[in-house]
């Protein structure tokens, strides 16, 4: 492999650009070409190249967003467009690919790998946490991080006012930053995917707080959960049933996929980048690039999206416990 090509695809996260950094850094250290895509799929099919050297990664570890910018791109899905983007790596002479993105660009990537022989590596750049063979992907971490500070903020105006707030964090459908971000911020409830209690058990343990003390709470939900109500319509029950709670709703939204990636992010994204290019140099392909027990691992990507890591269960646990 003479010439490696790397871009960000689907939806964007924090340490995007400290992984391009590391496999451009990688890349030079091991004296083999690099080459930023950009727009993802997008631009492999519109030809966006730029070749990037060690310097052209100067200054964006501590970034958010992408410098490579990210697409979504429905040409990719047919077997033209996919065509039209393999000739157009021939062309450039890139001959192997590593992919930072979620599930859907990874589906692109191994559709690509099985029609054309061309050689892949994914890196998880995802804040959801949902991808399989990774216990944590690249913006997890930040994008907790963002959600405490906030969870932190409307804390100080609940307190200060006697309110329940139903506080809505992204995830698609897994719990993962709801669990997390709703430990850390203390949450008294948080509704996920994973474990639907039911709406009276919501009810009633906020009576039973309000009981014992508690004059304000703060109810963390996961954008995926299972009661079948939206946050709004979460508010609308809980007046009915609790007259006397001043109930108020904020939805997280966007802010928790930007901002400058934390320590871990950073370290994860390096330590992912190098192994994703050392990969394509062993001969290795269709596989994703993950950390399992603190170690960097190998998992095909084939089974990196059909599945979702876990959600904790232990932690599950602590969380009831802290909210007696
Ligand atoms: P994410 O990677 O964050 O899950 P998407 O699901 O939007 O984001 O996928 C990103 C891109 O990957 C899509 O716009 C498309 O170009 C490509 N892609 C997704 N699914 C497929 C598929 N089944 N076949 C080919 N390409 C796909």
């Amino acid at each position: 492999i003479k010439k490696i090509g790397v871009f960000t695809s689907g939806g964007d996260s924090p340490g995007m650009n400290a992984a391009i950094r590391a496999v451009v850094r990688t890349c030079a250290y091991l004296k083999v070409e690099c080459v930023g895509i950009y727009r993802g799929y997008e631009g492999m099919m519109e030809s966006d190249f730029k070749v990037m050297d060690a310097r052209s990664v100067n200054n964006i570890i501590n970034k958010g967003g992408t410098i490579l910018k990210s697409a979504r791109c429905l040409p990719f899905r047919t077997k033209e467009g996919r065509q039209m983007a393999y000739d157009n790596l021939v062309k450039a002479g890139i001959d192997a690919f590593v992919v930072i993105g979620g599930d859907g660009s990874f589906t692109g990537a191994m559709t690509f790998n099985e029609e054309f022989n061309f050689p892949v590596i994914g890196i998880p750049g995802t804040i959801d946490n949902d991808i399989f063979g990774t216990t944590y992907t690249l913006g997890f971490d930040t994008a907790l991080n963002t959600a405490v500070e906030c969870i932190d903020k409307i804390r100080d105006t609940a307190s200060s006012h006697n309110r329940l707030f139903f506080v809505e964090v992204m995830g698609r459908d897994v719990g993962h930053i709801a669990l997390n971000a709703g430990v850390g911020a203390g949450a008294e409830e948080i509704l996920i995917p994973e474990e639907n209690l039911g709406l009276e058990r919501l009810v009633e343990s906020l009576r039973r707080s309000r009981l014992s003390g508690k004059s304000s709470s703060i109810v963390v939900v996961a954008e995926g959960d299972k009661t079948g109500k939206n946050v709004f319509e979460l508010k609308e029950y809980v007046e009915e049933h609790l007259p006397d709670y001043d109930v108020r709703v904020s939805v997280l939204g966007h802010m928790q996929r930007g901002g400058s990636p934390s320590c871990f992010d950073r370290v994860l994204a390096s330590r992912m980048g190098v192994r994703a290019v050392e990969a394509l140099l062993e001969g290795k392909t269709n596989l994703m690039v993950g950390v399992q027990d603190n170690k960097i691992t190998l998992t095909p990507i084939s089974k990196a999206i059909k599945g979702h890591t876990k959600i904790d269960k232990e932690l599950i646990r602590v969380s009831d416990i802290m909210s007696t």
